[in-house]
């Protein structure tokens, strides 16, 4: 079992003891809990095999026994009690954005629902607003979001979790001397925001004993398909997995076949018919002249092209397409001209430029943040804690931060001493946007700071122009480096804030202000759309990683797809610059 599931697991416990109104400090461990599980690197398996569980931050003996129980036996007796004593539509109402536990069990209880279409009848009824607790407000919120609860895509992962399980599955694929060569394809290889099914392509001459060893995986959790050469199980988190065994001549017509997406492959089909071809899962083939149907589409077998995707593509006269951009967009008139972008590379960052420590809401020390960024080969880093507004993070006035500055100064002195120091660390913060306009700490301040990443907090329920003029407010002052995760958006979970997101692309355009792509794999804000968009604008972005763990700093790669996707290229992206090349990008 994932770390992922096991977080998701604990998460969904806290929500089932809140509903029943039990005791706040025990919802609170769950909720510790699934953060600390879920922001690991390592696995709970690896650890427990060589240290107790209750070493880590917030495990106590309880927790430590059930995260046991799941290691074991896949269960929890504790979650099936829970889930048995909490009425079905509890579940639906939750996935609500907005809608805890607590407002669920009033929305319930008060007005006898047993769906979500319940709920939705009872919004325009305006029979929610009479609730205590409740108000017009909520009620048209509540309206707003039930969509977003009833979507089909609630249910997939974070590109983040499905690639953890992706991961551990390769590794147990690859011990399997049958495999020849595996790779991961689908929506995880297109770098895309959320996963549903997982593909997997294999390439071997005996599909049977692949086909078993799948099966035989400790997290399969039941077959639904058994087929001569395809496989469909279910995997951790209810994940559906197909497994496809093909032969070498077809291996790269199938993984660009299944890689997708559906609108580029239907792009591709029609430039080959265009040349008298047809491609498909197997292989890329000629029409006959004779043929005016589809009858080519039946072939089962490489044809002219197959055993590599640079060979598709190449007969149909383009160079190969980074999946991240397979999308149906530009792309293939893009590879026409012979001018896709050089998308950014993980291995191009120089710096991180969004993090917190334990003086606000992070885990770490300053100093574990700073050694664990040298570890990851960075040449620069910006600590960026919360400004005092934000009183749940304990947030820093005026004398906590100078006294973190102060400390910051003689680290980088010390880390000066002997010659060319390894990092450099920015004296940063993260400034509030305030509900009533303006920032959360003086410009005087603002201005002594290396680097000010604004962000909007408070007050995301206010009108869109509110909300705009707040972020353009922030964007044109001059102390503010960059806006931190523009549009507020929680993927799955909280939908983005009413913001005119052209205003603000032009705003920063306009002032040299630079827009974040927050890496960390719920935000991943701004999002391709955006990102592109700021970019033919003439906007430079910053991809940060917004961690509040070292462990959090690795999260970098999701952002690197995020951008990738977006069409970004190493010279769209600040932090692929020297620290003295940023500088002079920076507006003061
Ligand atoms: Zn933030
Ligand atoms: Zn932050």
């Amino acid at each position: 079992m994932t770390n992922a599931a096991i977080a998701a697991i604990f998460e969904h416990i806290a929500d089932l003891l809140e509903f029943r109104g039990e005791n706040v400090f025990r919802v609170r461990a769950y909720r510790n809990a699934a953060r600390t599980v879920g922001s690991m690197v390592e696995s709970l398996t690896s650890i427990r095999a060589d240290r107790p569980l209750t070493d880590l931050d917030g495990i106590g003996s309880d927790l430590a026994a059930r995260i046991g129980e799941l290691l074991d036996t896949g269960k929890l007796a504790l979650l099936d009690e829970l889930k048995a004593s909490v009425p079905a539509v509890a579940f639906d109402l939750m996935r609500v954005p907005g809608l805890g536990p607590k407002k669920a069990k009033v929305l319930i209880e008060g007005l006898n629902l047993s769906s979500l279409d319940d709920l939705e009848q009872a919004c325009r009824d305006g029979r929610v607003k009479g609730l205590k607790g409740f108000g017009a407000k909520t009620e048209s919120a509540i309206l707003e979001n039930i969509g977003f609860a009833k979507s089909p895509d609630r249910d997939r992962l974070l590109w983040n979790d499905a690639d953890a399980i992706i991961q551990e599955l390769l590794g147990w694929m690859r011990a399997c001397p049958a495999v020849r060569r595996i790779d991961g394809a689908g929506s995880w290889r297109r770098g895309r925001e959320t996963v549903g099914d997982l593909d997997l392509l294999v390439e071997s001459d005996a599909p049977t004993v692949v086909m078993d060893h799948l099966r035989a995986w400790k997290e399969t959790t039941s077959v639904l398909l058994s087929g001569d050469t395809k496989t469909s199980i279910r995997g951790p988190q209810g994940v559906q997995i197909d497994l496809r065994v093909i032969d070498a001549e077809s291996y790269g017509a199938a993984l660009q076949y299944f890689t997708g997406s559906k609108e580029h492959n239907v792009k591709l089909r029609s430039r080959a018919r265009d040349r008298g071809l047809s491609i498909n899962e197997y292989g890329v083939h000629r029409i006959p002249s004779d043929d005016r149907g589809g009858g080519a589409a039946d072939v089962r077998h490489a044809g002219i092209a197959g055993r590599s995707e640079a060979d598709v593509y190449a007969a149909v006269g383009l160079p190969w397409i980074p999946p991240e951009i397979r999308e149906g967009g530009a792309e293939i008139l893009l590879a026409e001209r012979n001018s896709l972008p050089h998308l950014v590379e993980l291995g191009e960052i120089r710096g991180d430029l969004h993090m917190h420590t334990n003086a606000t809401d992070g885990e770490d020390t300053l100093g574990e943040m700073v050694r664990a960024a040298i570890e990851r080969g960075l040449a620069y880093i910006a600590v960026t804690d919360h400004s005092q507004r934000v009183t749940m993070a304990h947030g820093l006035d005026r004398k906590r931060l100078l006294a973190q500055w102060s400390e910051i100064d003689r680290l980088n002195d010390s880390l000066a001493a002997e010659g060319d120091p390894p990092i450099v660390v920015l004296k940063g913060i993260e400034v509030d946007m305030l509900e009533k306009g303006g920032l959360d700490l003086p410009d005087e301040l603002l201005e002594k700071a290396d680097w000010v990443v604004a962000s909007l907090h408070y007050g995301q329920n206010q009108p869109r122009d509110r909300i705009t003029a707040r972020i353009i407010e922030a964007i044109e002052n001059p102390n503010v480096s960059v806006i931190g995760h523009p549009t507020g958006r929680l993927i799955n979970r909280r939908q983005a804030y009413e913001v005119d997101i052209e205003a603000v692309i032009e705003a920063a355009a306009r002032s040299g202000t630079f827009l974040e792509i927050n890496a960390n794999p719920w935000r991943l804000d701004l999002d391709d759309h955006h990102a592109a968009a700021a970019k033919k604008a003439g906007v430079k972005l910053v991809i940060s990683t917004d961690a509040h763990s070292t462990r959090g700093l690795d999260v970098m790669r999701c952002g690197i797809l995020q951008a990738r996707r977006a069409g970004l290229e190493a010279k769209d992206v600040a932090n692929t610059q020297t620290l003295a090349q940023l500088k002079k990008l920076m507006k003061k």
